[in-house]
């Protein structure tokens, strides 16, 4: 049995990120199991080496002890790319050649305005009509292309799915929450949702934390776990820490950083008391 704490060293460490890991942390120690420590460091564009050492630092200062050498995502391509090629193979993904800007036209085209309070508009589904023969046919023109999941395909194989979670009972998975998801990106070859089930699985993940922020996200990360055959593990979708202003702390909230609270002089303890 085991809980994990997985930041991106894409910044430093704030008040949010340490209520996650202190969650991870406790219940590993509650229940004495063991409590893992995972880069997800795939987006290398963004990573930089500095907060892969500041993050350990801040986790070591503030006590939150991990058991054994963290998993770097960045060491693991081989194993998404085999998770892929499953996908391909099981014919629940597609490669789509749309770049954004023809996304957006499409988008505004089907709903006559762009849906700009959302994030990330759900991609209304283009290369999903390209039979086998022509996907490949453009690979081997060398178009770039992502891959997406064909989530109403994946969810007639599977049937109906549920996962459990400790806070928020059990959940059925809804494919239409994030819909055609991208599962390998154009540049990077993977994505959050295919790194995230391999390595749960293979670190033996019994409990997953994390923020309800990425509840959504869950969703896709069950439909995946039933395709490639791995074990579901339980969830625990906790609260979020709230900036000033109400909303989640993002890295950009440089004054929350642990950083610089510590240059504030104050405390580990003080620091753990904030998120209580
Ligand atoms: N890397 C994600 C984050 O920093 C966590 C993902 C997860 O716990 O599954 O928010």
């Amino acid at each position: 049995m085991s809980t994990r704490f997985a930041p991106s060293p894409t910044g430093l460490l704030h008040l949010g990120h340490v209520y996650a890991a202190k969650f991870a942390h406790d219940l590993a120690r509650t229940t004495e199991t063991e409590f893992l420590l995972r880069f997800e460091d795939i987006d290398t564009t963004r990573v930089r080496d500095e907060y892969y050492l500041e993050i350990e630092h801040d986790l070591k200062w503030l006590g939150l002890n991990w058991d054994s050498t963290p998993l770097r995502q960045t060491d693991r391509f081989p194993a998404y790319s085999q998770a892929l090629a499953q996908l391909i193979s099981r014919q629940v993904v597609y490669p789509c050649f749309c770049t954004r800007r023809e996304i957006q036209a499409e988008i505004a085209a089907i709903h006559g305005a762009p849906h700009t309070q959302q994030e990330e508009p759900q991609y209304p589904g283009t290369c999903r009509s390209l039979s086998t023969e022509q996907g490949q046919d453009l690979i081997n023109t060398g178009k770039p292309h992502c891959w997406r999941l064909d989530s109403k395909a994946a969810i007639e194989q599977t049937g109906e799915l549920y996962f459990d979670d400790q806070i928020h009972g059990t959940i059925p998975v809804n494919i239409d929450l994030l819909g055609d998801v991208v599962l390998a990106r154009k540049d990077i070859t993977t994505s959050y949702h295919i790194a995230v089930v391999v390595d749960d699985a293979m670190q033996e993940i019994t409990d997953v934390t994390r923020g309800s922020d990425l509840l959504s996200s869950t969703h896709v990360h069950r439909l995946l776990q039933q395709l490639l055959d791995l074990p579901t593990p339980r969830y625990h979708h906790h609260r979020l820490i709230l900036g000033d202003n109400q909303k989640r702390l993002a890295k950009r909230d440089l004054s929350q950083s642990i950083r610089s609270l510590r240059e504030q002089e104050k405390t580990a303890t003080e620091i753990l008391a904030m998120i209580n």
